[in-house]
C-alpha cells in the first residue's frame, strides 16, 4: 500500500486547510495512512514529519506495520502521548506559536478533547479539521480495489451456506452462525457487521439482526452480510422466499430488483450520488411503493463498512473512478414483509462494474 504517498498528499491538504498539523485518532484513518492495524494509537502528521504513538502492547506490531512514520511508545493514552510530545518538540512543528492542530472532532470524545487542550496548554490551538482523510479514502487505488474484490467474493460465497441453512423452523441465528463459521474458515478477519437474517414479519425491519426466531413456513428472508478480509469490507443483501411466493410478493420483489438495477445502471463518473438515489426512489414512487423505501440507496465501503460517500437524497458528492459504493434499495411493509437487494459496485472510467457476482433472480426455498 502506498502509505507514504497518502501522507504526502495529506500534507499538501494541511496547508490549504490552514493547519500546522493533524492529529489522526480514527483507527481506520490511521490504518489508511500508515498501515497500523491495532486498536490503540494516534498519528501526528505535520508539515515536516509523521509520528505514530501507541502503547507497550503494540511495540512489536507497530514496528512491523507502521510505514512512513516514526514510532513512539508511551505508557498512556496515545492522543495524550502525542500532545506531550508536541509540547516538547514544538519548534520542530513549524515553531509558530500557538500552532493550529487539526483534530478529528467526529471521532474524539469531549473528555479526550478537553484533555488534549489541557496538555497542549498555550502552545497549540485545537481546530476541527475537515474530513481530509475520509475524502481521500473515497477513491480507492488498484491495490485497494483488489482487496475489496477478494472480500466481496469471499462474502458472496457465504450466501450458499445461507441457502443450505434456511428452512422452516431453523432459527435465524443458526443460519447466521453457519455463515460466520464458514467466513472464519475461509480466512475472513471477522464479519463486517452483525449478520442480518430477518424472516417473516421481521423482514420488514431494515436492520433485523439474526434473532432466536424460527423461520416461518412461508415468507421472505432478508440476508444482509459481509466480511472483512485483509482490512477491507464486503456488504451484500439477498432476499429469498420460503415456500411458494404469492403474486404480491413477486410483484414487490421485482419492483425492488428493477429499482436496484436501474440505480446500478445510473452509476458513472460525473453523476452525483443524489441522482443515483433519485433513480431508485422515482421507480418506487412510480410503482406506488415510495413510502416503503425508508433508507438511503447506498454508501461507500472500504476499510469501514459505512464510509463516504452516502448515496442519499440531497447528497451532492460526484462519482469518480475508483469509488466503491453499495446500491441497496428496499421495500418494507411493517407487520408484513420486506425485500432488499444489495450489490457493491466500483466506479470505472465508463460507468461501473458490479463486484457482487450473485444472481438476483427470486429464489424460492421449498
Ligand atoms: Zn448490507
Ligand atoms: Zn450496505
Amino acid at each position: 500500500m502506498d502509505h507514504q504517498g497518502r501522507q504526502a498528499r495529506l500534507r499538501n491538504e494541511l496547508g490549504r486547510s490552514r493547519l500546522d498539523g493533524l492529529l489522526v485518532t480514527h483507527l481506520p484513518n490511521i490504518r489508511y495512512l500508515c498501515g497500523f492495524s491495532g486498536s490503540s494509537g494516534a498519528l501526528l502528521i505535520s508539515e515536516g514529519k509523521s509520528v505514530f504513538f501507541t502503547d507497550g502492547r503494540y511495540t512489536t506490531q507497530a514496528k512491523a506495520e507502521v510505514q512512513g512514520a516514526r514510532v513512539v511508545i508511551r505508557r498512556k493514552a496515545a492522543a495524550l502521548a502525542a500532545a506531550e510530545w508536541m509540547k516538547a518538540n514544538r519548534t520542530s512543528l513549524g515553531g509558530k506559536r500557538p500552532g493550529r492542530l487539526g483534530i478529528e472532532a467526529q471521532h474524539l470524545t469531549v473528555a479526550a478533547c478537553n484533555q488534549l487542550a489541557q496538555a497542549l496548554a498555550s502552545n497549540f490551538r485545537l481546530r476541527e479539521a475537515p474530513p481530509l482523510v475520509e475524502s481521500a479514502r473515497m477513491v480507492k487505488d488498484a491495490e485497494e480495489i483488489e482487496r475489496v474484490r477478494a472480500a466481496v467474493l469471499l462474502g458472496a460465497g457465504l450466501f450458499d451456506c445461507a441457502l443450505k441453512a434456511i428452512r422452516p423452523g431453523a432459527k435465524e441465528v443458526e443460519v447466521a452462525a453457519e455463515m460466520e463459521y464458514q467466513a472464519r474458515r475461509a480466512g475472513a478477519d471477522q464479519m463486517s457487521f452483525e449478520t442480518i437474517i430477518a424472516s417473516g414479519e421481521r423482514s420488514a425491519l431494515p436492520h433485523g439482526r439474526a434473532s432466536d426466531a424460527p423461520i416461518p413456513a412461508t415468507g421472505f428472508v432478508v440476508c444482509d452480510f459481509g466480511v472483512i478480509l485483509a482490512g477491507y469490507c464486503s456488504d451484500m443483501t439477498r432476499t429469498v422466499h420460503v415456500g411458494r411466493p404469492p403474486n404480491e410478493a413477486r410483484r414487490i420483489y421485482e419492483a425492488v430488483r428493477e429499482a436496484q438495477q436501474a440505480a446500478v445502471a445510473a452509476v458513472r463518473p460525473g453523476v452525483s450520488v443524489g441522482e443515483v438515489d433519485g433513480v431508485a426512489r422515482k421507480l418506487f414512487q412510480y410503482n406506488k411503493l415510495g413510502r416503503y423505501f425508508t433508507h438511503s440507496t447506498g454508501h461507500g465501503v472500504g476499510l469501514e463498512i459505512h464510509e463516504a460517500p452516502r448515496v442519499a437524497a440531497g447528497q451532492t458528492e460526484t462519482l469518480c473512478p475508483g469509488m466503491v459504493i453499495t446500491i441497496e434499495p428496499g421495500v418494507y411493509i411493517p407487520g408484513k414483509w420486506g425485500v432488499r437487494i444489495e450489490d457493491m459496485v466500483v466506479v470505472t472510467e465508463q460507468g461501473c462494474e458490479a463486484l457482487t457476482p450473485t444472481s438476483k433472480e427470486l429464489i424460492a426455498i421449498a
